[in-house]
């Protein structure tokens, strides 16, 4: 599957003239009809609801265009949180997934009456003590160990994963959350990321629905739901297929009419936390080639670094890239694309065929929708980069600014003689 922008460069020539590059720009449209199948694929689960992952594009534009569909939010901080409640989400269309999580947190989730997802078993006490108040629904994180599989293939490891609780101590939990009156529980788990694979979340509902059931029976508790957490991947890569949510669905169907529903618990509702998958493919980054170097190897600097994209710098992450205008012209050179930290890792590409690369052509990198800006910071004094939507009538509206030097120094304003300095 080649892949194309969803910008062509009059566009980009267009928006680059009133916001200069770099930014991220994302596809409205896109974003839509992906939401639309997501919860189309579903729509057999009457309580089916996916909680956008906040933290792999917290915009407000965006979780307010996903609140259209139906979606949630899911939430891992206090930022997400009042980002999700000032966008007007309510209750329990608050999911709060958050590990290792401070007291005012939690204190907050359940002022604004969001579900609070348990990490461990030790955050009962702690909430206790700290909360005190227990609300009728919530849920606890599972964590199976071992490595995750799929059709004798290691998928992940959760054996050495940070998140969840044992077998032994989830039941422990509902007992003891049930003795706090609690009355409706959910399961959730996140076994292994960026799946590339139709099974995953067919396979993992498989395994919650079986332990549904069991904790059902062993501590005498209603499941209201089943959490299947993120980790529906995309394909970064230009070739191969990415997933099809039609058939993911269909698959945990298969599960949930074979375990749930002879047991009697065809009420679970659903639930996900896509984050990747709702946002990465809609959105790219945007940058332009400001230097050509000849050394050892052939380098093209842009003027987007590994602080506006991280993934790979921190993960070796394939991105692609394409050069707009350029869309159908032969691949004739090897490039290494970098940016411009003080880090050798800052490399959008490493010996990357791609077409001759002239200065000030603008590239387009692929896939940087989700964990993209989201992951942006600031070493090297580098700006944040600004947000861009890319809406569906053509028009563009800018949906974050840049950062500018004032809010680089704006933590400085301790020292009176800085004040103001950088305005
Ligand atoms: C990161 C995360 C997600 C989203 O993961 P994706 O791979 O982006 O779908 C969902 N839930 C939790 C708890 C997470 O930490």
């Amino acid at each position: 599957m080649k892949k194309t922008p969803f910008l062509t460069k009059d566009k980009a020539e267009e928006i680059t003239a009133k916001y200069p590059t770099p930014f991220h720009i994302y596809d409205e449209k896109g974003i839509r009809e992906n939401a639309k199948s997501v919860i189309e694929a579903f729509s057999w689960n009457k309580g089916f609801k996916e909680y956008f992952a906040v933290k792999a594009t917290p915009n407000p534009f965006i979780l307010k265009l996903l609140k259209e569909y139906g979606c949630g939010c899911d939430c891992s901080s206090m930022a997400e949180l009042r980002l999700a409640h000032e966008c007007g989400f309510k209750d329990d269309e608050i999911m709060f997934s958050s590990n290792d999580t401070p007291a005012e947190e939690f204190q907050y989730a359940r002022k604004i009456n969001g579900i609070i997802n348990f990490d461990d078993i030790t955050l009962i006490d702690y909430y206790e003590k700290e909360v005190g108040d227990f609300p009728e629904t919530m849920c606890c994180r599972y964590n199976p160990g071992g490595y995750y599989t799929i059709a004798n293939q290691i998928m992940d490891n959760p054996n050495d994963a940070k998140y969840g609780m044992t077998r032994e101590q989830i039941l422990e939990a509902f007992k003891k959350l049930k003795a706090h009156g609690v009355k409706h529980f959910g399961i959730h788990a996140f076994l292994a990321s960026n799946t590339v694979t139709n099974d995953y979340y067919p396979e993992l509902a498989g395994q919650l629905f079986e332990l549904a059931k069991e904790l059902k029976d062993e501590a005498g508790v209603h499941i209201a739901f089943v959490n299947l957490s993120g980790g529906v991947g995309v394909n970064y890569q230009p070739e191969g297929e990415g997933n099809d949510i039609y058939a993911i669905g269909e698959g945990v169907r298969k599960k949930f009419e074979e375990i749930l529903v002879p047991a009697g618990m065809d009420d679970v509702a659903i639930y996900t936390e896509m984050g990747r998958f709702m946002l990465a493919p809609y959105g790219g980054l945007v940058t332009r080639a400001i230097h050509e170097k000849h050394i050892y190897k052939e380098y093209i600097g842009v003027d987007a670094c590994a602080a506006d994209l991280m993934r790979p710098a921190m993960y070796g992450a394939y991105h692609h890239i394409t050069v707009l205008g350029k869309e159908n012209a032969p691949e004739t050179e090897t490039y290494d694309v970098t940016g411009s930290l003080c880090e050798n890792n800052d490399k959008f590409a490493v010996d990357r065929k791609l077409p001759k690369i002239d200065m000030g052509d603008i590239l387009f990198i692929h896939d940087t929708g989700a964990h993209g800006h989201a992951m942006g910071y600031n070493y090297n004094g580098r700006l944040r980069s600004a947000e861009i939507m890319l809406k569906e009538d053509g028009s563009y509206k800018l949906i974050r600014r840049a950062e500018t030097l004032a809010d680089y120094f704006a933590t400085l304003d301790c020292f009176d003689e800085l004040k103001g300095l950088f305005n």
